[in-house]
């Protein structure tokens, strides 16, 4: 059979993965010091995988509404006008989903209409061009650049804007470059998004991982954006909880509903145990010590990668959030899928080439540093050798 023929025009205009690509080269090996995916080295906190099991105990096995359930959509609202500053109705503004991916997925199809143009910042998280695609939208492209600590101007977003323009996608902390936006600066992209009346799609999953001691801001919070906002946050990252495959969306309620009709033909709801233990995540305040306790580990290892990085002439920014530091390989004159090839095969140390994460990632690597600090130590000692080599 012709399989090419059978699959759909929108699946085969998507590219295979970068990171899978590179990822398939590495498992089983180990060998490889893995500084690839974006995922924290920590357990879960201990409460938390203790509601999920008693939950399951109590034999909590069903479904639930398919919005999830009210008290945890209750626990995401208070969490979220403490945390981000801007108050969502639990029962129509709340939708829990199955990780931030779903969320983001539900909210492209739900805007747009074919050729509608969604326009993002990259270097960016690998899922959002794809899924724009996917979402028979057009993926337009802003290159931010190391220059600006890869920040995102008003300016460039107002370039990109066309007739077709519906949607601005943020994602502050941001994967894989770990800038992050001040007041200001999203002050400017707001006004932009409000002069060109865009949806803005703000994918904040990183947002309690700062280190810089500026409270993190959400672009919903600024005066007249919260109408025209679809703010994506989970518990994948802060909580350590990528497995349990738990995020969720807030917005007004006409725009949660048009995301919610998919949802419920599509996922029914998000996994009752799952949503069990987000609910001890929030209520129980130990929770949130653990999370202190994770960032504080967080920020010494960016501290360490970026000084070691830089002392081997590898030019790297300090990142303000996530977990990657994103240094530059331009001058060794290789690209950056050579750089990560050749550093796998003689070092054994694996991180991402920065191709993967759009057009403007090239001549850079992303180096994931939620790994344990003596494996840390040992990945930039091997670095530094293979550095020294070029
Ligand atoms: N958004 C960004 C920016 C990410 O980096 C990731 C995972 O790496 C996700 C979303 C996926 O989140 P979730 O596990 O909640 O689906």
């Amino acid at each position: 059979m012709n399989y090419a023929e059978k699959i759909s025009d929108q699946v085969g205009k998507v590219p295979r993965s970068g990171i899978r690509d590179f990822f398939e080269l590495v498992i089983g090996r180990d060998d490889v010091i893995s500084l690839g995916v974006g995922e924290p080295d920590f357990p879960t906190p201990w409460n938390i995988r203790e509601a999920a099991i008693y939950s399951l105990e109590k034999g909590q096995t069903s479904y639930t509404s398919n919005l999830g359930l009210l008290s945890l959509r209750k626990a995401i609202s208070k969490y979220c006008s403490n945390f981000f500053d801007v108050d969502y109705d639990a029962a129509s503004e709340v939708l829990i989903t199955v990780g931030v991916s779903e969320a983001l997925d539900l909210a492209l199809r739900a805007l747009l209409n074919p050729g509608d143009e969604v326009i993002y910042h990259a270097p960016c998280y690998v899922s959002y061009s794809p899924s724009v695609v996917m979402a028979h939208g057009k993926a337009v492209e802003v290159t931010t650049r190391k220059e600006d600590g890869f920040a995102l101007t008003p300016e460039a977003v107002k370039a990109a804007v066309t007739d077709r323009s519906r949607v601005l996608m943020l994602n502050f902390p941001t994967n894989p470059t770990g800038a992050v936006c001040s007041r200001e600066q999203l002050e400017g992209i707001a006004k932009v998004a409000i002069e060109h009346d865009l949806i803005v799609l703000t994918d904040e999953i990183y947002s309690e991982l700062r280190y810089d001691d500026e409270k993190h801001v959400s672009i919903a919070s600024l005066p007249g954006m919260r109408e025209r906002t679809i703010l994506l946050h989970g518990f994948s990252k802060a909580f350590a909880m990528t497995g349990f495959r738990l995020g969720y969306s807030c917005a007004p309620a006409p725009l949660t509903e048009a995301m919610m009709k998919i949802h419920q033909y599509s996922m029914l709801c998000a996994p009752i145990t799952s949503q069990a233990a987000a609910l001890e995540a929030l209520e129980n305040p130990a929770t949130m010590e653990v999370v202190e306790k994770m960032r504080l580990d967080y920020k010494r290892r960016r501290d360490f990668m970026v000084r070691r990085l830089n002392e081997m002439g590898l030019e790297c920014h300090s990142p303000g959030g996530a977990f990657y530091v994103f240094p530059d390989i331009t001058k060794f004159g290789l690209s950056s899928k050579d750089f990560a090839m050749k550093l796998l095969e003689e070092e054994n140390v694996a991180a991402v080439p920065g191709n993967a994460f759009g057009e403007g990632g090239e001549g850079f690597l992303r180096c994931c540093y939620a790994t344990a600090f003596d494996q840390l130590e040992l990945a930039m000692d091997k670095m530094e050798a293979f550095v020294g080599r070029l």
